[in-house]
């Protein structure tokens, strides 16, 4: 009989466990439910992957109970703004995401989008995913395509070639059109074949994500830029990674925000997003002329290898960089040089004394040259002020997203915000600096990019709702990733859950990977 026991128990268990009224029940929480209004206590059961019941659930069964004490439970939160597709069919867990409460990722941002989303989506569902992955289509993959990367407008039948691609991004799922005006091929294309494309988003009830013409110099006409494409075109308006990124201009985030509201007051849905760091990463590609980059990276060599033109690009530089308001290139680091690691962490102005030139701004566009003769290197810029990253994370309708990537950890120097976006906000600005309530941060964090994105059924704890979920300790949330050690995993998670499956349990993985394509629905 003793022996038989086991054998028993084995057979009940089965029955037993689709007998419980949930899968998951999360007793006693505080529960910040992702509209902004104040925590409430409640329990919270899931089941199949959805939130089933919130409230006293005191006479329910459940597979597993999980009591909450003083912790805080929240939506899991949705980042609208990353860079995951060249790595994630590499790192499907996406770690970093999970580990900073991210639960639902939007990749394709900055006009850098896969060309084929249908096979990317359902190569990663073959692959299954930590988070959830919804993607934009962008506008450089699809000029790309269409024209190379010849520095020159659209053809009409270019145009409509160009038009066709979003259509069919956007009957594959997109959620939107993304650009990146200032990258190569975007940046030669003018306001109206952005229009022209997003016209094409908008058929399909997407948005428009811009990565702006200009974000320093020039912002208020890039920001006005990206309320005509709104308004032409009839199709909100995501503003990525909100910032003032020149000295000569910091101190101004007033005007930037009043331009917004002002478009906003005019019935044009415009919102902004934004990682809370001064510090700011993309190629280093763009600290030169867009003319000298038409073409490839061949057409750049040549350009150069010949000493007027690469003489030319050099002067061009130097005018711009001051102009901007730096004295030299000491706000700009090396994150990622697959030629020569020795070199990450370091600024341009270092690499420069490095290779005995003399200092000056002159002889550090060189060093930039030289970097870009041997295909370029991924930066971390200093260029914003704390008080404009501060005034821009008050703006009620400024969402939290990384603009990070899938990391694979210890590799390189790459900005922290990849780790800790949103427990930064969590710990930094919310409990030190008390810049935002938890609760409005966590709004941030969840229904005000569901909304945009247009995850209907995320975003919110409530009953219907995906179950998504951060169970985290408001008093010790904190990100560990630094400019100079990046490689670090924000704490105080105690649950993160993803379409009811537990992915993070006291800050660490548990292997699980139940994040799903989020297709865009009409
Ligand atoms: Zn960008």
């Amino acid at each position: 009989m003793k022996r038989l026991l086991p054998i028993l128990l084995l057979a009940l268990a089965p029955a037993a466990l689709s007998a419980a009224d949930f899968d998951l029940l999360i007793r006693n929480a505080r529960v910040v439910d992702g509209t902004g209004s104040p925590w409430f206590r409640a329990d919270v059961g899931v089941r199949d992957g959805r939130i089933a019941a919130v409230g006293r659930l005191d006479d329910t069964t459940a597979t597993r109970v999980v009591d909450a004490r003083e912790l805080v439970l929240a939506p899991g939160f949705i980042d609208v703004h990353t860079h995951v597709e060249d790595e994630i069919e590499n790192l499907p867990t996406a770690a970093n995401y999970l580990r900073d409460g991210v639960t639902t990722i939007v990749t394709g941002n900055c006009g850098g989008s896969k060309p084929d989303l249908a096979g990317f989506f359902s190569r990663l569902e073959k692959l299954g995913l930590g988070p959830n992955l919804a993607s934009l289509v962008g506008h450089n993959a699809v000029r790309r395509k269409v024209m190379g990367s010849d520095d020159r407008r659209a053809t009409p039948d270019e145009l409509a070639a160009m038009q066709a691609l979003v259509d069919a991004a956007m009957r594959d799922g997109a959620v939107g059109l993304s650009t990146g005006l200032i990258y190569v091929p975007g940046t030669y294309a003018g306001t109206d074949e952005v229009v022209a494309l997003a016209e094409a988003a908008a058929r399909h009830g997407g948005i428009y994500a811009t990565h702006m013409r200009a974000e320093g110099l020039g912002i208020m006409a890039a920001i006005a830029e990206a309320i005509e494409v709104g308004a032409k075109a009839r199709i909100p308006v995501e503003i990525s990674h909100f910032k003032i990124a020149s000295p000569k201009l910091w101190g101004r985030a007033d005007e930037i925000i009043a331009q917004v509201e002002q478009a906003r007051r005019e019935g044009i849905d415009v919102v902004v997003d934004q990682y809370p760091y001064e510090w700011s990463s993309t190629g280093l590609g763009t600290t030169l002329p867009s003319w000298a980059l038409a073409g490839g990276q061949d057409k750049l060599v040549e350009r150069l290898r010949d000493p007027a033109t690469r003489g030319r690009i050099a002067d061009e530089m130097v005018r711009d960089v001051k102009a901007e308001g730096y004295k030299d290139y000491s706000y700009a680091v090396v994150a990622r040089f697959e030629p020569d690691p020795t070199l990450e962490g370091k600024s341009i102005a270092e690499i420069n004394r490095l290779k005995g030139r003399k200092r000056g701004v002159k002889h550090e566009a060189e060093t930039i040259l030289d970097l870009m003769e041997q295909g370029g290197a991924r930066m971390v810029f200093h260029k914003m002020s704390g008080a404009d990253v501060e005034r821009i994370l008050r703006y009620p309708n400024t969402a939290i997203a990384s603009d990070g990537r899938v990391i694979e950890h210890g590799v390189g120097v790459p900005h922290p915000r990849s780790y800790g976006t949103n427990a930064r906000v969590l710990g930094e600005y919310v409990r030190v600096r008390r810049v935002l309530t938890l609760e409005e941060a966590v709004r941030r964090m969840t229904s005000l990019p569901a909304r945009t994105f247009g995850f209907r059924d995320r975003g919110l704890i409530r009953a219907g709702c995906a179950a998504d979920l951060v169970l985290l300790d408001p008093t010790r949330v904190a990100d560990t990733a630094t400019l100079a050690q990046p490689h670090g995993y924000s704490t105080g998670f105690a649950l993160v859950v993803v379409n009811g499956t537990v992915v993070v349990e006291d800050d660490a993985l548990t292997g699980a990977r139940p994040g799903v394509i989020l297709r865009h629905r009409r």
